[in-house]
């Protein structure tokens, strides 16, 4: 195995302030390890001309000098085709930088492509991609997860340390899951969304794949705080130094509820129960106190993710219309014709399906009946979660009830819906989750998942870190990278 090729943020940090490696030196290792293996996994998009890019100098202090990473195809780099994986942005160059990418930048680190993703980030196994599936590193017939595959296969067959994902509803923390690295969702709101092109916009939130969960708590200590770009996000200035609770303990008197209906629900793979069993005895054993605590309305996650993140898609999505940014048909008649053949040309076939069922469930007749009786339960959901961090700091749950399923496999949308189940709860709440590999089923990572009160981002990081360091599976990596 190439070690290099699987050192962390934090090692690689390291090697170049001491002069052992320069910043020129690792970012072209990774353009080298892209050209390797991307045919295999169809993880990048585009990997950038080292010659174009801003690669610090060899001296440099800067936090993140030279250390590689990638954004996901919906994170705009300024100059840079961001396409979204979709035809209809095939040719988009931003003129800036995402809020996101400039502050990495800005912290000496070097953007070296952009990673493949589902079509606009819908979907939960990169399939709706316009450039085709991600292949899971630690078995190439299997699905990487998504939306975010590439960025999370990118990260797992040691391709970069790191790259930015986003999530609307699960698509950092399922393929990271999948692929057995560190998958990151922040608050709504701690990071900006200036430059992340919408999907569901109460929802996204820009995240991090890593292997560990230093390098992740240091990256978003680096993007997090208030940007006046974004009015949404939240008015914290910082500093934020999430790396500086990382002990390797917990924290005394820790209580992290269980959430029963989600780790004995039903469809749970055996393998997978026992993989989230063990994980609880550990952080027993490290010294959190274990609480049994139902959670009745994420029951309804799923089905009220599906009417809130399409209705707020088909909105978002309506302004690729041909007039000012991407694909514009070569032969409209009139406006309307230009309109109607330019979305019917660019969008795929799940794009379309979305615009369709969102204009439905907010239609005139039916938006009470959908999308406004879906906002309700929404305020219920995140009012019985404030409830439940009344009796414990932090909550545990699945990421997904089985390891990664086979490229082409889950032919029903119904079933592919389905793979949000356990995500989606910490996007509709708006309140930050963080999964962590936990073992192997089948020879498969599977992992689970810890989530807190808004802004809770340092416990969580300190308690996997803990759970992190007491066992091995941040070591494993899959043969033939
Ligand atoms: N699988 C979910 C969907 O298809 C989540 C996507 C995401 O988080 N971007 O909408």
């Amino acid at each position: 195995m190439d070690l290099l090729a699987f050192s962390s943020v934090k090692e690689l940090r390291e090697k170049i302030q001491k002069k052992e490696l320069s910043p020129n030196e690792v970012v072209a290792y990774s353009l080298k390890r892209i050209e390797a293996h991307n045919k295999k996994l169809n993880a990048v998009i585009e990997a950038f001309d080292s010659s174009s890019m801003d690669i610090p100098v060899d001296n440099s202090t800067l936090p993140l000098a030279g250390v590689p990473g990638l954004a996901k195809d919906v994170i705009c780099q300024k100059d840079r085709i961001t396409s979204c994986s979709s035809k209809i942005l095939a040719n988009f160059v931003p003129p800036y930088d995402a809020t996101t990418v400039k502050r990495l930048k800005d912290a000496g680190a070097s953007f070296v492509g952009r990673t493949n993703c589902d079509e606009f980030a819908m979907g939960a196994s990169n399939e709706t991609s316009a450039y085709g599936p991600v292949f899971n590193p630690w078995d190439l017939t299997r699905s990487s997860g998504g939306s975010g595959g590439g960025s999370a296969a990118s990260v797992a067959a040691g391709l970069v340390p790191w790259a930015l994902g986003t999530e609307t509803g699960g698509s950092v923390r399922q393929p990271a899951c999948f692929c057995g690295i560190v998958g990151s969702k922040p608050t709504y709101g701690l990071l900006s969304r200036y430059g992340l092109i919408a999907y569901g916009s109460s929802l996204d939130a820009v995240g991090i794949n890593t292997r560990t969960v230093y390098d992740n708590a240091l990256l978003m200590g680096i993007m997090a705080g208030v940007d006046e770009r974004d009015s949404t996000s939240a008015r914290l200035k910082g500093p934020f130094d999430y790396v500086k609770g990382l002990t390797g303990k917990i924290r005394p008197g820790l209580r992290i509820g269980v959430i029963t209906n989600a780790v004995q629900a039903k469809g749970i793979e055996t393998g997978v129960a026992k993989a989230l069993d063990a994980a609880l005895e550990e952080l027993k054993k490290l010294g959190a106190e274990l609480v049994d605590i139902a959670l009745p309305t994420m029951d309804y996650g799923a089905a009220v993710y599906f009417m809130v993140s399409r209705a707020e898609v088909a909105s978002n999505l309506s302004r690729f219309d041909g007039v000012r940014y991407g694909h514009r048909t070569a032969d409209a008649v009139d406006l309307r014709d230009m309109y109607e053949k330019t979305r019917g040309e660019g969008f795929g076939h799940e794009a379309k399906r979305r615009i369709l069922i969102g204009n439905f469930v907010l239609s005139a007749g039916h938006a009470d009946q959908y999308y406004e009786s879906a906002c309700t339960v929404r305020r219920m959901m995140r009012a019985e979660m404030m409830d439940a961090f009344k009796k414990v700091d932090l909550l545990f749950a699945p990421v997904s009830a089985a390891p990664a399923f086979k490229v082409g496999e889950l032919g029903d949308p119904l079933q592919m819906d389905l793979q949000d189940y356990f995500t989606c709860p910490a996007n509709l709440a708006n309140i930050p989750a963080v999964s962590v590999p936990c073992g192997f089923v089948d020879n498969m990572p599977v992992g689970f998942q810890l989530m807190g009160p808004d802004f809770a981002e340092g416990l969580i990081f300190e308690t996997l870190h803990a759970y992190e360091q007491a066992t091995p599976w941040h070591t494993m990596h899959p043969k033939g990278f």
